[in-house]
């Protein structure tokens, strides 16, 4: 089966592409956010649309029934086959972790492929990575949609995506990572801002390493961009703290919480409640405390999210 092999590729190709951002990092130049696009774990969760779904032996309707899936089923979804092995009108089939392949058209993606949203006017969808392919469609400024890989090419890198039930590609150049703000949206009021402030508890001037979002103490706090849980749990002043690392250089964190509903090591996705908001360790009154890292070096959140 390919799926080894493909594996084995995507691991090399993560490798040389690491070593190519280091060397490129350590030069002047501070590298653009989402230059390398976001993160690609090749797993997603899909949920059955239809009535009953078999699953195969391979991922061709001729190849042994070895198991069936009926709607509402979610599954987890390790490998694909590339577009172009177009069998009988189904372009995408899913292999599924340790049973078996089954047609991607009649699934949903219930989580875990990142998500980037469009960034030039209109950006055409095409059915191979490559500017002479067949335009199957257009994504307009904004719009959101799921990547399921990386393909290196030139002059662009294309996402492959699973568009209208079949795999599709877009250039990643015209994408960004999306991001949500951490708290519902009726909570948009900064009572601090990043940078140099004079400190509300000592007086003194002092850095302040992320923006201050009033919100009453209980209200959810959401993942900015999906990403793997670094830290989870009480961190000195911050109080209850959860730090997420979304692999691309960006780091979030999100402090004074009330609870803490992740653990290190979990997954979690765009949006995704993490706790809840609060006034623990070294506070004034019920805020997050909401912070970001590029490479490093603490960033002003507000040029990695928009403000609702
Ligand atoms: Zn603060």
């Amino acid at each position: 089966m390919f799926s080894g092999n493909r594996r084995r590729m995507a691991a090399r190709l993560a490798g040389s592409a690491m070593v190519l951002f280091l060397l490129w990092t350590s030069f002047l130049i501070p590298a653009p956010v989402w230059a390398d696009g976001p993160p690609i774990d090749p797993t997603a969760e899909v949920e059955v649309t239809a009535d009953a779904l078999n699953i195969r032996e391979a991922p061709t309707t001729n190849a042994r029934i070895v198991g069936v899936l009926y709607r509402g089923q979610r599954v987890t979804v390790d490998d694909l086959t590339p577009s172009g092995q177009t069998i009988e009108g189904v372009s995408t089939w899913y292999h599924v972790a340790g049973r078996g392949w089954i047609s991607g058209a009649y699934t949903r993606v219930v989580r875990g492929w990142p998500v980037v949203e469009v960034t030039a006017d209109v950006l055409n969808v095409r059915s191979g990575p490559g500017t002479g392919y067949a335009i199957l469609g257009q994504l307009r400024w904004g719009e959101r949609v799921e990547v399921v890989h990386l393909v290196r090419g030139s002059p662009y890198n294309w996402y492959l995506i699973v568009y209208r039930g079949n795999t599709a590609y877009i250039a990643a150049e015209y994408t960004r990572p999306a991001s949500v703000w951490p708290l519902p949206t009726a909570y948009r009021t900064i009572t601090s801002p990043w940078g140099m402030r004079i400190d509300p508890i000592d007086g003194q001037w002092k850095f302040h390493d992320g923006i201050d979002i009033a919100a009453p103490s209980g209200t959810p706090v959401f993942a900015f961009r999906a990403g793997t849980v670094t830290y989870a749990g009480w961190n000195g002043g911050y109080g209850l703290y959860v730090r997420i690392d979304h692999g691309d250089g960006v780091t979030s964190f999100y402090g004074h919480l009330s609870r803490v509903d992740v653990q290190v090591g979990q997954r979690v996705s765009l949006g995704q409640t993490i706790g809840l908001s609060g006034n623990t360790g070294r506070s004034t009154g019920p805020h997050l405390h909401f912070g970001t890292w590029v490479n490093g070096r603490s960033v002003d959140p507000l040029t990695l999210v928009r403000r609702p």
